[in-house]
C-alpha cells in the first residue's frame, strides 16, 4: 500500500526555541502517528535488517522512543544512554560539547557484552557531538557500533558526514 504522507510534512518547526535564533525541529507529531512509526521502523529495518544487531541503544530522551520501536522490529532489547546521574551501578561517563559548554552522558557497564553490535538511535543529528560520544561509550565498554539511525539529519551541521568519515554507517530519513 502506498504511503499517504511525507515525514517531512509531519515534522514541526519552531523558530526561537529553546532560545532565540534556533529553529527547533519537533519530532513529537511523528511519534504520535502509527503510520509514521511503522514507516520509520520499516525504513530502518531495510537499512540494517541484514546487519548484525544485538541491541538498540537510544539517546535520552527522544532516542528512547525510536530505540524501543526499532528493538521490537529487530527482535532485540533496548539500551539507554542517559544524561549523567540517572543510572545506578557501574557506569561509564563521557563528556561532549554542546552549543554552549559541555554535557555528560552515561552508560551502564553491564548493558552491553563484549563484541555485541549496537544500533544507536536518536531523533535528530546536528553537529554529531552527541552521537560521537554515544559511540565512544558503546565501544569503550566493549561493544561495536552497527550503525546510526536518525529520523532527521540537519545537513548544514555535517554531523552525519563526520560519522561517515569515522567509518560508521548512518541512515537518516529526512534531511
Ligand atoms: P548534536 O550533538 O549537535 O548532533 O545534537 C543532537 C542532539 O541534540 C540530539 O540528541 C537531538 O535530540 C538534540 N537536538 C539538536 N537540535 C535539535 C532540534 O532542532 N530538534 C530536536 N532535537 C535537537
Amino acid at each position: 500500500k502506498a504511503k499517504q504522507f511525507d515525514l517531512r510534512d509531519i515534522v514541526a518547526s519552531y523558530p526561537d526555541f529553546p532560545k532565540p535564533g534556533i529553529l527547533f525541529r519537533d519530532i513529537n507529531p511523528v511519534f504520535r502517528r502509527n503510520d509514521a512509526l511503522n514507516y520509520i521502523i520499516d525504513e530502518f529495518y531495510r537499512a540494517y535488517g541484514k546487519a548484525k544487531v544485538d541491541a538498540v541503544a537510544g539517546i535520552e530522551s527522544r532516542g528512547f522512543v525510536l530505540a524501543t520501536a526499532l528493538a521490537l522490529k529487530f527482535g532485540k532489547g533496548v539500551v539507554m544512554i542517559r544524561k549523567a546521574g540517572k543510572l545506578p551501578g557501574k557506569t561509564l561517563k563521557k563528556s561532549y560539547d554542546i552549543e554552549y559548554g559541555s554535557a555528560v552522558m552515561e552508560l551502564q557497564q553491564n548493558a552491553i557484552s563484549k563484541g555485541e553490535s549496537v544500533l544507536i538511535a536518536d531523533d535528530l543529528i546536528a553537529t554529531g557531538g552527541t552521537a560521537v560520544a554515544a559511540a565512544q561509550l558503546v565501544e569503550e565498554i566493549g561493544g561495536k557500533v552497527a550503525g546510526f539511525a536518525f529520523i532527521i539529519e540537519l545537513s548544514d551541521l555535517h554531523g552525519a558526514d563526520r560519522l561517515r568519515k569515522m567509518g560508521y554507517k548512518v541512515q537518516s530519513l529526512v534531511t
